[in-house]
């Protein structure tokens, strides 16, 4: 993940999202001009099977309703939620011919060892490949005052799918590519947005996603950066998967230059 929110950016860009509703958002192309990096005929990223996989289901789900104000309320939280995405997501990734193995979320500070290095509390959560594990920051996810309990568990909630996305991609082979460019990098990263999304909307009512929570998910989602694409291109595909519940909703690597910027 990307950034650390402070309650003040995430309700000041709740204003903002409010001002942006009932703009129609056009869906992904990803048949017209073809994307200009070099992958294109990459078979694992263009032609996944992932996207052929169907929907994301529904699954039961029961995260701690409690607030967040230490480690151990964000531990239980997340590993509530982790084992949400992977009951969702693990007959998904066994229809794309790829075998799930879960992965393992580690509540951190910084300086902490991992195992792509030491922890610099750059990122509030990141995906390690190399481990195939998460690590998230507990500090940047403290709750400050009751009126922030909304956002911030919408805000985990989206950083833990969105981490769990760059799961998928490891598995079903997305991963494994050693050319790191800014756009492969952008098209990775809208992708994995976009299946936290698929997730999110497959399980809106398990989650409790409507009112503001689902705010606090928007805001954080339609949020962009330079390595992550800007906030119109986080919120169409976010926007496409949460609809579609699916990953077919998610094929960034076809897509025209300018949906991944
Ligand atoms: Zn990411």
């Amino acid at each position: 993940m990307r950034r650390a929110v402070t309650v003040i950016g995430l309700l000041a860009a709740a204003g903002a999202c409010i001002a942006a509703v009932g703009t129609p958002e056009a869906a992904p192309q990803t048949s017209t001009a073809g994307p200009s990096y070099t992958l294109l005929e990459d078979a694992d990223l263009v032609h996944n099977q992932l996207y052929a996989a169907g929907q994301v289901p529904a699954v039961p789900c029961h995260v701690p309703d409690r607030p967040l104000k230490t480690h151990s309320d964000i531990q239980l939280s997340a590993d509530a939620m982790l084992g949400c995405l992977e009951r969702a997501w693990t007959p998904v990734v066994e229809r794309a011919d790829a075998s799930f193995s879960p992965t393992a979320l580690y509540v951190v500070t910084v300086g902490a060892q991992t195992g792509c290095g030491e922890f610099d509390g750059g990122d509030d959560a990141f995906y390690c490949p190399d481990d195939s594990d998460i690590y998230l920051d507990w500090t940047q996810h403290v709750e400050e005052s009751p009126d922030d309990r909304p956002y911030e568990s919408a805000y985990l909630l989206f950083v833990l799918a969105h981490e769990f996305g760059h799961h998928v991609q490891q598995l079903v082979g997305i991963m494994a590519d050693d050319d790191d460019s800014l756009e492969r990098g952008r098209r990775l990263e809208l992708q994995a947005s976009c299946l936290a999304a698929a997730f999110l909307g497959a399980n809106q009512n398990t989650l409790d996603l409507h009112g503001d929570r689902l705010d606090g998910y928007e805001d954080a989602a339609y949020f962009g950066d330079h390595d992550h694409g800007s906030d119109k291109n986080n919120k169409l595909w976010s926007k496409a998967g949460f609809a579609a519940k699916s990953p077919s909703a998610c094929n960034t690597w076809a897509a025209p230059a300018k949906r991944v910027s």
